[in-house]
């Protein structure tokens, strides 16, 4: 098991002080993945079968292509603006912990706001 990064660490600051700036939908897509809606399926004249599907939550979109016959050709993803870090490359274990302390905050935060039945019970 990794140890968490320490709060006052370089990389810690430049993941935290960008995620706390998003959206809970952006940070539950984060921590939960995305949450694919119902894909649009259309046939190009390449033969070539084209899907698109919207998350849900933080409305990205996937574009997937391939043959008639299912084989894969490519994949897109469509992040909305802000979506994606600057500058983080890619996010390791530790960087994803700062996001889901993050979310985890905002959840408490939200319940404290407006508390669910769940949270009343
Ligand atoms: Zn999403």
């Amino acid at each position: 098991m990794q140890r968490p990064l320490s709060t006052r660490s370089r990389r810690y600051k430049d993941v935290y002080e960008q995620a706390i700036k998003l959206p809970l939908e952006f940070l539950h897509c984060r921590v939960w993945q995305h949450s694919w809606g119902r894909p649009a399926r259309e046939v190009l004249d390449t033969n070539e079968v084209q899907y698109s599907v919207e998350c849900t939550s933080c409305h990205a979109i996937k574009l997937k292509w391939t043959s008639l016959r299912g084989i894969p050709v490519a994949t897109r993803m469509i992040y909305p603006a802000d979506y994606c870090l600057v500058a983080t490359g890619i996010l390791e274990t530790v960087d994803r912990a700062v996001i889901c302390e993050i979310y985890d905050q905002r959840l408490i935060e939200e319940e404290q706001a407006a508390p669910t039945t769940l949270a009343a019970a």
